[in-house]
């Protein structure tokens, strides 16, 4: 054997990797050894691979997936230096999004309930765009004084499921809210608008469903359903807030850490959605009450705005936009200028002390 050739545990020494790092390394290709002995099996490293795995253990100190080193450690030099500045970039706006939901968990769990009288009211906008793409709109939005909802619809009877869908719900936008609890009337009224879908699909149930994300106003709070990948954000004293988690195959690989969310955006199965109203399917939606404090700004979207305009400048436009009305054009203006890919659909609604 050479004499610049190492052992295993020789080579695992002088670049701070286990053997047991090392033997992965080799089967997923990010870094061979130089020689293996074709009788013991055993793994051989020339001393120019030290390099090599030097930068594999920093890397992975920095959290990268494996398959992104294995890319970085393909390229020259200069363009590797340009690849981890980007992984690094995208690592601190997920922090920064996570912060952001952080402190609204504290400011929700250890906020106390508001003691002021004063009667509010929604002041709402609710708009549905075709984008520049689609030969036809599926989605389907509403806003009315008590009650936001914004659904997608998929398949070939998308836009009459999507539409059942709300126009279900529709009950519920009244003066008199029936009696119960707001949660368990929500979820009932999903019963309700799975049965709907049904009836839209007519015959093509197999292939048809829809999302659904509804907010009910109960004159101090809000119930949220949700179910698919459209979402709900709050804007509270300028941040925003993300209030839904997306229904996707993706999202569940990501919370299974099976999938990292820069991964996630370029996997081929990222528009699969694992839940949505099917006639096929029992509905199991997700519900929440929020509460709510005057000033607070909500949106609803479909994926056609949240896919293609980031959250910072959702955030900026929300932030800008003097009424519901300005914001919701803005946003679906921006999903266009953005190549409008999808049907876009907002609904925008303001908590707003009543007019005496
Ligand atoms: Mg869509």
């Amino acid at each position: 054997m050479s004499r610049d050739m190492l052992t295993i545990g020789a080579f695992a020494k002088a670049c701070r990797l286990s053997p047991k790092a090392l033997r992965l390394y080799d089967e997923l290709d990010l870094l061979r050894p130089s020689r293996v002995d074709p009788d013991t099996g055993y793994r051989y490293y020339a001393v120019e691979q030290l390099e090599q795995a030097r930068l594999v253990a920093w890397l992975r100190r920095l959290g990268m997936p494996l398959a992104r080193i294995r890319q970085v450690c393909a390229l020259r030099p200069a363009d590797a230096a340009h690849e981890i500045r980007a992984y690094w970039a995208q690592v601190e706006a997920e922090t920064a999004a996570r912060r952001d939901l952080a402190e609204f968990l504290v400011r929700h769990m250890s906020g106390t309930p508001r003691k002021d009288t004063t009667m509010l009211e929604l002041r709402y906008s609710a708009h549905s765009d075709r984008g520049l793409v689609r030969p036809a709109n599926q989605d389907t939005a509403y806003a009315g004084a008590r009650l936001l909802a914004v659904a997608d619809g998929c398949g070939p009877a998308g836009a009459p499921a999507s539409s059942a869908a709300v126009e279900a719900l529709r009950f519920l936008d009244t003066d008199e809210l029936p009696a119960g609890n707001v949660l368990n009337l929500l979820e009932d009224a999903v019963q309700g608008a799975t049965e709907a879908v049904r009836d839209a699909a007519n015959g093509a149930e197999e292939d048809t469903g829809t999302t659904l994300t509804a907010l009910l106003w109960t004159g101090s709070r809000l119930a949220l359903v949700h179910i698919g990948d459209s979402r709900a954000y709050l804007l509270r004293d300028g941040a925003l807030f993300r209030i839904t988690d997306d229904h996707t195959v993706v999202q569940a690989m990501i919370d299974e850490g099976r999938l990292t969310p820069e991964e996630a955006t370029t996997h081929p199965q990222r528009m699969l959605l694992l839940k949505a109203l099917s006639p096929t399917a029992p509905a199991t939606p997700d519900l929440r009450l929020q509460d709510a404090e005057p000033g607070d700004r909500y949106l609803l979207c479909s994926d056609g705005l949240s896919r293609v305009v980031p959250d910072a400048a959702i955030r900026h436009l929300l932030n800008s936009a003097p009424a519901p009305d300005a914001a919701v054009h803005a946003l679906i203006a921006a999903a266009n200028e953005a190549g409008g890919p999808d049907n876009v659909s907002c609904v925008v609604a303001d908590v707003v002390e009543a007019a005496a």
